[in-house]
């Protein structure tokens, strides 16, 4: 078993004048390579707050966050950013798309930091345009794609760099039944086929079913981890 992240006693207090809100209180909570989680919980429970803070966009009031690359609470902002272009990929359910650029130029993005050439990027950025089955789509703008192709330009914007760790913030929000069923195959399709980590964040329970294990947080605590039992395996028992 290979651990990608590791959470010890984290805590996320949020100052409101004189309020004060607990949106993480004292989380635990290990990753492991390859496993695809469901962060189950209902809205204001501390999801998106235990996001922001793995990947480092906010900070964490105390307790420590280690990855490989190190223990972010520790990081400036300069590593961190250079943790994030390595490390993660996000898609979120707003899709944030940059609208002025076509849909291989948002795929291409994440490249930039690295060290390919345009070409390289390219090339790179079209195949997995292709994978998600957008290759006849490249020059559209994410206004001229449907929310569910505006997804997909996402989810391959997430997976081009090939990341340790892909976060979904509610991938699937704003998108309908069918809709939905594809894009959870395609992300977990693709989490599969290259070993990575998969943190699907949601408070649809139908989701769970794509996961390995099932985290449930509730007022900013969370249960610990426990195993997603297949259908198939509970169809043979
Ligand atoms: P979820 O993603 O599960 O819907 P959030 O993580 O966004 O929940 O929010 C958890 C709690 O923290 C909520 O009570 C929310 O109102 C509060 N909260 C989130 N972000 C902020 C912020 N920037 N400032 C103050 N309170 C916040
Ligand atoms: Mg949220």
């Amino acid at each position: 078993m290979e651990i990608v992240a590791d959470l010890r006693n984290v805590r996320k207090i949020y100052k409101m004048g004189d309020e004060r809100i607990m949106a993480l209180d004292d989380v635990n909570l290990t990753f492991e390579k390859g496993k695809i989680y469901c962060l189950l919980g209902t809205s204001g429970s501390g999801k998106s707050t235990l996001l922001n803070v793995m990947a480092g966009l906010e900070h964490p009031t105390s307790g420590s966050i280690r990855f490989k690359a190190g223990n972010i609470e520790k990081m400036s902002e300069k590593q961190l950013a250079l943790f994030r272009q390595k490390y993660i990929g996000f898609v979120f359910q707003q899709y944030n798309l940059l609208p002025t650029l076509t849909a291989l130029e948002n795929v291409m993005l994440p490249l930039i930091f690295r060290k390919f050439g345009r070409a390289a990027r390219r090339k790179k950025a079209l195949e997995m345009l292709r994978s998600v089955g957008l290759n006849n789509r490249s020059r559209h703008k994410p206004s001229q794609l449907s929310g569910g192709q505006q997804q997909r330009v996402s989810i391959a914007r997430a997976f081009v760099n090939s990341p340790e760790i892909v976060f979904c913030d509610e991938p699937t929000g704003n998108l309908d039944t069918k809709t939905t069923t594809e894009m959870m195959d395609l992300i977990t399709g693709m989490a599969r086929k290259f070993n990575q980590t998969l943190i699907i964040v949601t408070h649809n329970n139908e989701l769970i079913s794509y996961a390995d294990k099932l985290i449930r947080i509730r007022d900013g605590k969370i249960d610990e981890a426990v195993d997603v039992v297949k259908e198939q395996e509970l169809f043979l028992k």
